[in-house]
């Protein structure tokens, strides 16, 4: 999936809520074990809340203690973009929506199987579609 230049960081700013812009255009974190999707349970997709890109299914989704949501896989191969991330004096890699190229979380070798992987994510990043096909 190439990159879309969707928006301005104007009209990001426009769409997007303070946090919201905060969060996904700026790259913040929300404080752990505040998100809406934190505990969340339904079946469900989850899209990218700045874009509506398909991001996660609520089958891959755990409970991880970390305080975010996490999940073991992305929805699709390229729904999610990873880049590796030296800031706050850690090295990180990050996740991207696919699409839209907005902050979603980082991503870490510590999840469940049959991954291993954890996509650690902010809920407001995030937009939940109950029983949603994609
Ligand atoms: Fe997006």
């Amino acid at each position: 999936m190439t990159r879309e230049t969707i928006h301005t960081d104007e009209e990001w700013a426009r769409i997007l809520t303070p946090e919201e812009y905060r969060v996904l255009r700026d790259a913040g974190t929300e404080p752990p074990f505040t998100g809406e999707y934190v505990d969340l349970d339904a079946h469900g997709i989850y899209r990218c809340r700045a874009c509506g890109n398909a991001l996660f299914d609520s089958k891959t989704k755990y409970h991880s203690g970390s305080g975010w949501p996490s999940f073991w896989e992305p929805i699709t191969p390229d729904a999610v973009e990873e880049v590796t991330d030296v800031s706050h004096g850690m090295k990180r890699t990050e996740i991207r929506c696919g699409k839209c190229g907005s902050h979603l979380g980082h991503v870490f070798e510590d999840g469940p199987q049959p991954t291993g992987t954890r996509y650690c994510t902010n809920s407001i990043s995030l937009d939940f579609h109950e029983n949603a096909a994609e």
